[in-house]
């Protein structure tokens, strides 16, 4: 059984929603069993314009659904080059869930040594929950040599982040998931929903984690205790 949560889902304070809203995506959430959501809508600037509209509005759901649901705060925080944050120190700290995800390369770097000196200090930097949709770095697939998928799920597991199976990206890929499975990385089954259809869609990530652990026995799921 997957863990009945779902800590990466959009809404419409994100430009690229379809048809998500905070409203919506707890209806779905809830008409699909699972007990526990973050809305993460994207994070790009030090002070993203949106936030006091989200929160209220966050709040104002929460108090519609009560205990049937919990609703968490988030964001999806673009890691820019360095391994820094783009979003302000402050609001990272105020919310519940940070999921940090690469989604751009500058021109000219070599993606690969990027990837892995990105992550490794955002990881070292602390505040982040969850590495978002972790080789795929905007609809660019990367497949980094083993030795640095090592370094940085050992890194994510000695710091308590967790890794994400996303179903909007379709990522990882099997042998990073295999791997991460291995070092016993937390893993987290998210949706990264744009559209409503995406929530609580579990068929994917199970079929994907059947594949590199038939038996489910040896994957350590993030548990909604670990964030709660
Ligand atoms: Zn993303
Ligand atoms: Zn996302």
């Amino acid at each position: 059984m997957l863990p009945p949560l779902d800590l990466h889902v959009h809404s419409q304070f994100s430009p690229c929603a379809e048809d998500v809203t905070i409203l919506d995506d707890a209806k779905m959430a809830i008409e699909k069993g699972l007990q526990l959501v973050a809305i993460t809508d994207h994070g790009t600037v030090k002070c993203p314009s949106w936030l006091n509209k989200y929160l209220r509005e966050l709040e104002r759901v929460k108090g519609v659904f009560g205990d049937r649901l919990t609703i968490l705060s988030g964001m999806e925080v673009d890691i820019l080059e360095g391994g820094r944050l783009a979003v302000s120190r402050e609001i990272v700290k105020s919310l519940e869930v940070i999921v940090a995800s690469l989604h751009a390369v500058p021109a000219n770097v070599d993606a690969v040594e990027y990837w892995r000196r990105s992550l490794l200090n955002v990881i070292k930097g602390g505040y982040v929950n969850i590495l978002g949709h972790p080789t795929d770095l905007g609809w660019r697939k990367i497949d980094p040599p083993v030795g640095y998928v090592f370094e940085v799920l050992d890194e994510a597991r000695d710091a308590g982040v967790a890794v994400e199976i996303n179903f909007h990206h379709k990522d990882p890929n099997l042998s990073f998931l295999k791997l991460a499975v291995e070092r016993g990385v937390k893993l987290v089954p998210n949706s990264d929903a744009h559209n409503l259809s995406e929530i609580g869609e579990r068929g994917w990530h199970l079929e994907r984690i059947r594949a590199v652990s038939p038996q489910f026995d040896s994957v350590n799921w993030l548990r909604a205790e670990d964030i709660l």
